[in-house]
């Protein structure tokens, strides 16, 4: 399986980054050693002195698609939940700076906390799901899939066309505002529609 991620998909994390506006959907890869579930905890890795927290509403891949059309979209992922992007920000923003891709600072072993998943027919409207971040118990992320810049048909539409989706790729869809830096004792929980999805402890 691979994991997807999308970038730059909300306005107000795009302007804390200064980051430029997408014109089409920002994705990288994340690979599968990335992956850390069932509540596991995160090891601080010694190659980076500013990891960061990014909640972000995920989804899981239900079937192969290959330049899926925006209609038939919405059938290419049954379940939703969780994750944490978490990214080595001092060396995505040296990364940036010399023009080179993101695989180091976005692609190290666990970098990808994942909670559990949930029907999608759970939420009455996918595009109004709410979540959020507590680190230490304190909610530092708010975010809702209303203020997507490209909502989840779109996202699906648009990777499809370049790499063929297959069952159980998870896709994370972007990080709202109020993303920060992470140190070991925090702890980090996730929650969607206000029910703890996700706890990862920083040791
Ligand atoms: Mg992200």
């Amino acid at each position: 399986m691979k994991i997807i991620c999308i970038g730059r998909n909300y306005v107000e994390h795009i302007r804390e980054l200064n980051s430029a506006m997408p014109t089409a959907p920002v994705f990288f890869l994340k690979p599968d050693t990335a992956l850390l579930t069932r509540n596991r905890p995160f090891f601080y890795p010694s190659f980076t002195k500013e990891i960061h927290h990014e909640v972000e509403l995920v989804l899981k891949v239900c079937k192969v698609g290959k330049a899926v059309q925006k209609k038939f979209a919405h059938t290419y992922f049954e379940e939703i939940g969780l994750g944490f992007d978490l990214t080595a920000r001092d060396l995505q923003d040296d990364a940036k700076k010399k023009g080179l891709p993101w695989a180091l600072s976005k692609g190290f072993d666990n970098a990808a906390p994942v909670s559990r998943f949930v029907p999608k027919s759970k939420f009455p409207d996918l595009k109004n799901i709410s979540f959020h971040l507590d680190l230490n118990g304190k909610t530092l992320q708010t975010g809702n899939s209303s203020l997507m810049l490209y909502p989840f048909d779109e996202i699906i539409t648009y990777i499809s066309q370049f790499m063929t989706l297959r069952t159980g790729d998870l896709i994370f869809t972007g990080t709202p505002a109020g993303v920060g830096p992470v140190k070991i004792g925090d702890v980090l929980e996730g929650y969607l529609e206000g029910e703890k999805m996700l706890t990862t402890r920083i040791k």
